[in-house]
């Protein structure tokens, strides 16, 4: 495949300052070897003792949100600004999460998208459909919605710091994980909604990880077919041991 891996960890709400680098510290050591692209993503108030531990590693700085103004009167929220401050490089945006129990619609989260992206930041660009709307075939429909609407406004020079990634609501913590074949429907179905939008080239480079509930003994298998780039790891990558195992998967 043409396109690297890239292995994300959202450590979602998990993780005292001390435990965050305690983790971050196994998986520099761990991963300093490792052959694909990868990312964590703490807390916010982690994010600056996890930033000075993988400095200059081949693991990258995530954070799991951001503001969708860069400063201001704002209570409880965290500007891009900030982010950038404490060496952050790529904001997961648009999570199932903050769309489904913080109701953050598309027209926030492509805000959010947009400053970040006039910030420099890359964006991992979280898509999916809920259960009842898998069941009622708009699976499809959904993600495209979220894709066209996501990237409103953004230019095709900017694509390249645009990953997305396809997490079924009803496969997020549940230990349901799509299979293969119908992640690999979707992947696809995206990658081909980039094409349109932004052509074939384009098309070809995206990433496109897929989320929910990977594992170890899952991610080889997803990560076997043609159109799943990689993966965004939640439960999975709260310990060193699960993450290691993942982003160390074989390609076949
Ligand atoms: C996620 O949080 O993005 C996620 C996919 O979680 P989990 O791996 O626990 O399903």
């Amino acid at each position: 495949m043409s396109r690297d891996y890239y292995i994300a960890g959202n450590w979602k709400m998990h993780k005292t300052r001390a435990e965050a680098v305690d983790l971050a510290t196994k998986l520099v050591a761990e991963l300093a070897d490792g052959s694909h692209k990868y990312l964590i993503a703490p807390s916010f108030t982690s994010l600056e003792a996890v930033a000075l531990i993988v400095k200059g590693t081949r693991i990258r700085l995530g954070a799991q949100n951001c503001a969708s103004e860069e400063q201001g009167a704002h209570t409880g929220e965290v500007s891009v600004l900030q982010l950038k401050d404490v060496g952050v490089q790529t904001i997961i945006l648009g999570h199932s999460e903050r769309r489904h129990i913080y109701k953050e619609d598309d027209a926030l989260i492509n805000k959010k998208l947009l400053l970040a992206l006039k910030h420099g930041f890359e964006i991992i660009l979280c898509v999916g459909e809920l259960l009842e709307e898998r069941e009622s075939g708009k699976a499809e429909a959904v993600c495209e919605r979220q894709i066209v609407e996501g990237l409103k406004g953004v230019p095709a020079a900017d694509l390249d710091r645009i990953v997305i990634a396809y997490e079924p609501v009803w496969a997020i913590g549940t230990g349901k994980t799509a299979t293969p074949e119908d992640a690999d429907a979707i992947h696809a179905y995206i990658r081909n909604l980039i094409g349109k939008l932004y052509g074939n080239e384009a098309a070809k480079k995206i990433i496109i990880q897929y989320g929910g509930s990977v594992k170890p003994e899952n991610a080889a298998e997803l990560m076997a077919k043609e159109n799943i780039d990689g993966a965004l790891v939640g439960g999975a990558a709260l310990k060193a041991e699960s993450f290691v195992a993942i982003a160390k998967f074989k390609a076949s």
